[in-house]
């Protein structure tokens, strides 16, 4: 699938500044230094070698005129990634597939003939939330990305605009319960912003990484979100992801969110399709095309927010090591780089591939239940309840 818009043209100068040394390639080409890697431990540091860098360093996508430098920014700037790289556009996957396929194998635990499989049936799902458990909200999002402009790290202005576009036009095409409005960040007030945000519905500015990565550059331009009337129903343009199409509402209802998300996604491709002829991105391998190889597959995160008194009684570096044993990934609740608050988390599923939309929001449903069964045992001991 990536194959046809692979092909990388040569070329490029070196950027001053960069801590390195100079190399030449066996034909006699220079290349760029190979950067110093401050993120000693990440997957870039392994799978990037000088080798491999003599080979890719010059290369420019032909999408966005990425390359390997900018991809691999936040594990030379930062000593904390565990990863450290994203894609710039579909053809960073192709043209830079000697770092990016041992990685994603490495990252998401698949061999490297694995396909990814997609089952958004509702029906296949089992049981539900324990109506007990404190649960305040449940989200559902995805990732989705189109052919022809880069993602967010790599994506040109005019691609940028030009995108907004043509989902502004595809969006205020859908119906029934997904009928809203298109809301661009530029020109928004302030008080609608904060309170976008405040509710859980926006994303804001800010990550170090994502700023880092070039996902900010132009900001607000070209970025907003689109929302039906009662916000359950959502689709986020231009932050990490070209799209992100996300379905929530209060409550426990994880099925009528799963099935509102998988009507919603269908509804979003078919008026793309038809303004632009333009499908998902998708690679039989690493399934829907997404900025951070984190994403791959199935772009998909399924959360609740929940109290756990218990939990944080006991200590977040617990929660966490029982999330992981769990397939679970614990967050705060203002969003991955926001912050925790109170005993309130962000419980979802940690893989995005590797695994069916069905089977990833059934580990999340059982490992809700267990921490929550779990939670009150904790209660008890640090004597929160009799
Ligand atoms: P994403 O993985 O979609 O980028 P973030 O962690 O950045 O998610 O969070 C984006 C926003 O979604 C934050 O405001 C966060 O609080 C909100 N959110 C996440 N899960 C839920 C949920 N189950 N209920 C309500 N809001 C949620
Ligand atoms: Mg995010």
């Amino acid at each position: 699938m990536f194959g046809k818009y692979s092909k990388a043209i040569y070329g490029g100068i070196a950027v001053a500044g960069v801590v390195g040394v100079w190399r030449f390639t066996s034909s006699g080409n220079s290349c760029k230094p190979f950067p110093t890697i401050r993120s000693k431990h990440s997957l870039v540091a392994k799978h990037v070698t000088p080798e491999v860098w003599d080979k890719l360093s010059n290369i420019k996508t032909k999408t966005s005129g990425f390359t390997l430098e900018k991809a691999m920014a936040t594990a030379v700037e930062f000593d904390n990634q565990h990863c450290g790289i994203y894609a710039g556009d579909a053809d960073s996957y192709k043209d830079f597939a000697a770092v990016f396929d041992p990685l994603i194998q490495e990252y998401h635990g698949i061999s490297p003939d694995a396909k990814h499989t997609s089952d958004m049936n509702v029906d296949k799902i089992k049981g539900t939330i324990d109506p007990r458990a404190p649960v305040h909200s449940v989200r559902i999002r995805v990732g989705r990305s189109f052919e022809g402009f880069g993602l967010s790290p790599g994506i040109t202005k005019q691609q940028r605009l030009d995108l907004e576009k043509l989902l502004q036009n595809a969006l205020n095409s859908l119906g029934g319960g997904l009928k809203g409005e298109y809301y661009p960040l530029t020109g928004m007030k302030e008080t609608i912003r904060q309170q976008l945000v405040d509710d859980h519905f926006l994303f804001v500015s800010g990550d170090p990484n994502l700023k880092v990565a070039g996902m900010e550059r132009d900001w607000p331009e070209g970025r907003g979100i689109y929302h039906n009337k009662e916000k359950t129903f959502l689709v986020w343009v231009n932050e990490e992801d070209q799209t992100r199409i996300i379905s929530m509402q209060k409550g426990g209802d994880v099925r009528a969110v799963f099935k509102r998300l998988a009507a919603g996604i269908e509804a979003v491709g078919k008026s793309v399709k038809a303004a632009s002829g333009k499908e998902f991105l998708l690679d039989e391998k690493y399934g829907y095309i997404h900025s951070c190889p984190t994403n791959l597959g199935t772009g998909m995160r399924a959360s609740v927010h929940v109290d756990l008194p218990g939990w944080t009684a006991e200590g977040l570096g617990t929660l966490q090591a029982r999330c992981e044993q769990l397939n679970l990934q614990p967050r705060g609740t203002r969003g991955e780089s926001g912050g925790q608050t109170g005993v309130t988390y962000d419980i979802s599923n940690k893989h995005r591939l590797g695994y069916s939309e069905v089977e990833l929001v059934q580990t999340m449903i059982d490992g809700v239940n267990t921490l929550y069964k779990e939670d009150l045992k904790l209660q008890r001991k640090h004597k929160l309840i009799q």
